[in-house]
């Protein structure tokens, strides 16, 4: 009798320490506390007990009861305790600072592109979206540029057959569009270029350019000049100062290549500019009569004015940028800095 209640003891407390959760604790103390529970059972077998023996054997199965009482107790406080713990790492502070995702941004080139999209629209142009790949009559004939003549070589071309390319500039629009269009018109191009060129710092053999041009009466030389510093001072700043010099590209006639004061230094001098103060811009001029002509308009009514951004060139100005090749690639180490 006495090794029985000492190993229903003895059972009972390494079960109860080995509890998980309340619902074990309760059902072990139904097992050994409960009215038939097993220290019941040893209870009731008492009055069968020689006299001298009852009183002995009443006091072990107090003793074994209160081990095991104390026991559930404490072991029921611990897993008490735990829970709290583990609610409390569970706590949601709804004030807490939100973990920002991480979301990406725009290239800075594309940045410039809606830039000078809302620009252009501001000043009522229409934007289109025109093929890449063109034939040579629009790419360089129809634009003053003959075959053997010798402003293709400034252009070297990606041929895909004897007549077909990819853009070389986006000019290659021009014809395509005033052919269709009845003049007065407005009209912007944005889009990828090819250039069959080595890549370097300042050249590419795919970059952007941004074409604007315009035709209608008595458009002249000042009316393109507003336009200019309207759309560069949108882009790079109020401060600009612009200069026009004298150039050539066959097919605007006159034709003006454009500097720009630097937007960093406001024309002083700085390491973006070279010392300068001035950074080439585009290029840009009168529409040649001839151009006029081969989209089926008639210079004697009509007159206009085209220019061509570089969104990359602008972009490398705009944010100190000295090798044009780190916008195209997908470095994001390098473009989150921008
Ligand atoms: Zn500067």
């Amino acid at each position: 009798m006495r090794e029985q209640i000492l190993n229903t003891k003895n059972e009972a407390l390494s079960l109860i320490i080995n509890a998980k959760d309340k619902i074990e604790i309760d059902r072990l103390r139904i097992v050994f506390l409960g009215r038939k529970g097993r220290l019941a059972k040893l209870t009731s077998s008492i009055p069968q007990l020689p006299d001298n023996d009852k009183a002995q054997i009443g006091k072990l199965i107090n003793d074994a009861k209160k081990a095991i009482e104390d026991t559930l107790a404490s072991q029921g406080a611990k897993i008490k305790a735990t829970r709290r713990q583990d609610e409390k790492e569970e706590w949601l502070d709804v004030t807490a600072p939100g973990i920002r995702p991480e979301i990406g941004h725009l290239n800075p080139v594309t940045r410039i592109i809606w830039e000078l999209t809302e620009a252009f629209e501001k000043l009522g142009y229409q934007i289109v979206e025109t093929p890449e790949i063109v034939n040579d009559w629009y790419n360089f004939e129809s634009l003053n540029i003959p075959p053997h003549h010798p402003s293709r070589d400034l252009q070297d071309t990606f041929w895909i057959t004897e007549n077909l390319l990819p853009r070389t500039h986006t000019s290659s629009a021009q014809v395509m569009l005033m052919e269709k269009l009845k003049p007065p018109f407005k009209i912007a191009i944005p889009g990828w270029v090819y250039r069959c060129e080595r890549s370097d710092a300042t050249h590419e053999f795919y970059f952007t350019h941004y074409e604007g041009f315009a035709v209608g009466k008595n458009i002249s030389f000042a009316d393109l000049k507003g336009t200019l510093y309207f759309l560069l001072r949108s882009v790079l700043g109020n401060e600009i100062k612009l200069k026009f010099r004298a150039s050539y590209f066959p097919y605007v006639e006159p034709c003006a290549e454009i500097s720009g004061s630097c937007p960093h230094c406001q024309g002083k001098g700085c390491s973006a500019c070279g010392g300068s103060g001035w950074l080439e811009l585009l290029g840009s001029g009168m529409i040649h009569p001839q151009v006029l002509k081969n989209a089926k308009i008639n210079p004697e009514i009509y007159s206009g004015f085209a220019f061509c951004f570089g969104p990359h060139r602008l972009a490398m100005i705009k944010y100190k940028v000295n090798d044009m090749r780190i916008f195209n690639n997908a470095n994001l180490r390098i473009l989150q800095q921008f």
